[in-house]
Parts: C-alpha cells; structure tokens; sequence
C-alpha cells in the first residue's frame, strides 16, 4: 500500500533523490517524490511515497549515519488518511492509535445503562 510520508526539517544536504531514496527506504520501498521535493521547492519538508507492507511499523523516527560517520535522527510524518487501520479496517488511523486498543479489557460503554448493585441502588453508567 503507497503512502505518503513526508520528513520535516530535513537538511538539504540529504534532499538529493539518492539520498531521500535511502532514507525514505527505511520505510519501504521508495515509489517517487513529490514534485517540489525533486525541484527542492519546499524547505519545511520532504516529500516522497513509499510502499509499505500493511504490517509494517509506522516508525515516528528513523535513524541513519551521514557521511560524516554522524549518526542522524529524523522524524517522520505519516499522511494519516491513507493509513489503514487493521484492527477495525478503517482508514486514517494506524492500529496503535485504534480506539479498540483503549481498554480491550472493559466491556463497550453504553450510554444510559441502568443497573442495580446488591444493595439496590440504581446506578447510570455513562
Ligand atoms: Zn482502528
């Protein structure tokens, strides 16, 4: 699955296509650039489309060594919209932000429920 993931503040020397092929490829499989990252018309970030496995981690860093032998940190930015979920199957968000993850252990709240406990109160569970 193509998704777009873009890489901000990047420095520029690593905005060549050989360079944002490397980095990018930590993620997957580099698919292109986007236009104003080849014509290195954007300075915020860097754009480029990679294909990634749907199992794949959605690493918010990724790390690499520069030229200089300097270990570089950068992060990274997922279009969320084109994330799908594999917990629910939705799209837009990944299954670690899934609202399913958030207390798998709790039965679904349901608005308005009334119950007694032992004692007979009535209680509404909201
Ligand atoms: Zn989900």
């Amino acid at each position: 699955m193509p998704i777009w993931i873009q890489l901000p503040k990047l420095k520029v020397e690593y905005k060549s296509e050989g360079s944002l092929k490397k980095i990018a490829g930590i993620i997957g499989n580099v698919i292109k650039l986007d236009k104003a990252t080849r014509q290195k018309t954007r300075l915020r970030f860097a754009r480029v489309l990679v294909e990634m496995k749907i199992n794949d981690d959605f690493l918010e860093e990724i790390h690499f060594t520069n030229v200089k032998d300097e270990l570089v940190t950068q992060q990274v930015v997922y279009k969320r919209k084109s994330i799908m979920c594999t917990k629910c199957n939705k799209m837009g968000h990944s299954e670690q932000k899934c609202k399913w993850n958030k207390g798998k252990d709790k039965a679904p709240k349901k608005d308005n429920r009334l119950w007694k406990d032992k004692d007979g109160f009535q209680l509404v569970v909201r």
